[in-house]
């Protein structure tokens, strides 16, 4: 059988996304990726965590997401020797290195808790990022952003200037030509506003890596109609759009038949699991079956593939030089402080990457 989608390219890029985290904002390669924007409490964490299939982000009526959540999901089968009750599912942060959180709802409180080192406990935002792994025999190999959402009217210890900041820090991702946008828009509102639709414009002109999510499908106002976004004629986008019901607040979402839409409205819906009671077993083949009609990321990986490549041949050849220039480094060995100890490590990460992601990418190319 044919592996999970995305097997052979993504954990390539995933490893040199952590290793550029680690080498901090000098890095300015931009790896394929896909990110999550909207206004505050449309629905973005609540997608991410339907595509992971379990409960563990921060979400609800507030402004919860106030750092960027990196969110790689790794495809870890399962052995056919485990022995029963072995634990399948597990999260690490990098920020945690080595220990393993099989508790969702203590990733949960990790992500609370990170978020409040940095942005502090009054609904504070910052723009440094939270690295989360999760690693599951029921997940497709992708990497996802969440975001801070929209925001218009500055809370608790968010700046004047708050909407201005967090669109800064969302464009700062999906400006990449790499990063597909996930731009979500809950159906409760008018459309033609939304700010997912409108900032995904702005980094994506022409619509061609843009996926638009309409949510809250199941509580429309009566009498408006998501047909026309949904089938594309309002805003056009070369991805489609896909409608989905979330669980609500309460956590009891309607059945998704109770929706009172036009009869074909249905043929656009990819309801997620947790309305329909449908298991969440049930739900990922569902999403593995999606995904393997649509490997939108796989595609857009190796049409990046190319010029990443390039991008790091020519800061290797840079970083090579400057390492030329400090002379024999073996000489220092013996000192305890060296100077140059920060260039020094760059260049072995440097060398890593080539070691370890260049050889792939390169025979990818
Ligand atoms: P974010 O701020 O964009 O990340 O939004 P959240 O995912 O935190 O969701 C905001 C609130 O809307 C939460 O209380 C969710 O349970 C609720 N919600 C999200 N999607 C849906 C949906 O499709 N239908 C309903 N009824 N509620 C939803
Ligand atoms: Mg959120």
């Amino acid at each position: 059988a044919p592996g999970p989608v995305g097997s052979s390219v993504i954990p390539i890029v995933n490893k040199l996304q952590d290793i550029f985290a680690q080498l901090g904002s000098s890095s300015t390669i931009d790896l394929p990726q896909v990110a999550v924007v909207g206004s505050q409490s449309s629905g973005k964490s609540s997608v991410l965590e339907a595509l992971v299939g379990r409960d563990f982000l921060p979400r609800g009526s507030d402004i919860c997401t106030r750092r960027p959540l990196v969110l790689q999901l790794v495809y870890f089968p399962r052995r056919p020797d485990a022995p029963a009750g072995e634990m399948l599912e597990w999260g690490e942060f990098l920020h945690i290195p080595g220990k393993r959180f099989h508790d969702f709802s203590e990733i949960r409180r990790e992500i609370q808790a990170e978020t409040d080192r940095e942005a502090g406990g009054n609904k504070g935002v910052s723009d440094k990022q939270i690295r989360l792994k999760i690693f599951s025999p029921n997940v497709l190999n992708i990497t996802l952003v969440d975001l801070p959402g929209i925001t218009k009217v500055p809370v608790g210890d968010q700046p004047t200037d708050i909407e201005a900041r967090i669109r800064t820090m969302i464009l700062s991702y999906i400006k990449h030509e790499t990063c597909i946008i996930l731009a979500v828009s809950p159906a409760n509102a008018d459309l033609s506003n939304s700010d997912a639709l409108q900032m995904a414009r702005i980094a994506d002109p022409d619509g061609s890596r843009t996926i638009g999510v309409i949510t809250k499908l199941d509580i429309m106002d009566k009498g408006t109609d998501a047909r026309n976004f949904l089938l594309g004629n309002v805003i056009p986008l070369r991805l489609g759009y896909v409608g989905v019901v979330n669980r609500s607040q309460q956590g009891v979402g309607l059945p998704l038949r109770a929706v009172k839409t036009p009869r074909d409205l249905f043929l656009h819906l990819r309801p997620l699991d947790i309305n329909l009671h449908r298991s969440i077993k049930d739900a990922l083949a569902n999403e593995e079956s999606f995904f393997r009609r649509h490997p939108i990321l796989v595609q857009h990986i190796r049409s990046v593939l190319p010029g990443l490549k390039s991008r790091i041949n020519s800061q290797l050849v840079t970083v090579a030089k400057e390492h030329a220039s400090y002379g024999d480094v073996v000489e220092s060995k013996s000192s305890s402080i060296s100077p140059n100890s920060t260039v020094l490590r760059q260049i072995g990460i440097s060398a890593e990457v080539r070691a370890s992601g260049y050889a792939k990418l390169e025979l990818l190319c």
